[in-house]
């Protein structure tokens, strides 16, 4: 069953087209990676799938129900959370506090935000500086951070917008290590990287944006030998 659905999603601003018709879908359970060269439309398509932005053509669907114009906090609350790119965490709260934010005012249930935040510190293995303040967390523990406050949301979705972008091999891989255990509990993946191999690891199925338009839809292996995808990064 598709749990996100896109069709015919335009977004322009001004003169520029950064999304063009492009319509897809993802099932509950999948774990779908989204690629394409710098400024390819990714980042504004999860956006405007996440209500950051309202697309100026199209429809935007999960779980059946049409969100398109939504407000973040409301799709957040149905169970559709994105990551940010570029992680900012408060810096005058603790790791939990950081995450309980998310569970308390993005979440889907109520019950015990903070003990969701505390879980959710765990499952990134972050639960033992979950009373520190994130002001000297490595660039890669600032993303598990970023995770912990998404996942602390209990979302039926998660959207990852390069969120291995900036490490080294070896944090990538436990980042990489971490989406496929998130997967594996159940949830719904959507993530985009620049870089290939690490999503090509995790992806059931990926998609290629290239000038706003979807050229491509395959398996990691299909995608990876596809001439138009070839081309595509060639080009950059
Ligand atoms: P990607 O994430 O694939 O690198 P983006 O979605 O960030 O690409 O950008 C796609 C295109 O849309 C680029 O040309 C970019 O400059 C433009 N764009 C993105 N966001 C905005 C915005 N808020 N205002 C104007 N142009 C934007
Ligand atoms: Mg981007």
């Amino acid at each position: 069953m598709a749990i996100l659905e896109g069709e015919h999603l335009t977004k322009r601003f001004g003169g520029v087209v950064a999304i063009d018709d492009v319509s897809f879908s993802v099932d509950e359970g999948e774990t779908v990676g989204l690629i394409g060269p710098n400024g390819a439309g990714k980042s504004t398509l999860f956006r405007v799938v996440s209500g950051v932005h309202e697309p100026t053509e199209g429809t935007v669907r999960f779980m059946g129900d049409d969100i398109t114009g939504a407000e973040p906090y409301d799709i957040c609350h149905r169970g559709l959370v994105k990551t940010h790119q570029i992680v900012r965490p408060f810096g005058n709260l603790t790791l939990l506090e950081n995450a309980t934010v998310g569970a308390e005012f993005g979440g889907r249930k109520h019950d015990d935000p903070e003990e969701r935040a505390y879980e959710a510190l765990e499952f990134v293995d972050l639960v033992e500086r979950a009373h520190d303040e994130p002001d000297n967390l490595s660039v890669g523990e600032l993303k598990r951070l970023e995770i912990a406050r998404v996942l602390a949301t209990d979302p039926k979705i998660l959207l990852f917008d390069e969120v291995a972008g900036g490490l080294d091999p070896e944090e990538t891989e436990e980042i990489v290590d971490l989406i496929g255990d998130i997967n594996e509990r159940g949830q719904t993946v959507f993530l985009i990287d620049h870089v290939m191999r690490a999503l090509m690891k995790v992806s059931h199925r990926v998609m290629v944006l290239d000038r706003g338009k979807l050229i491509a839809e395959g398996t990691p292996a299909e995608i990876q030998s596809n001439e138009q995808v070839i081309d595509a990064y060639l080009g950059e």
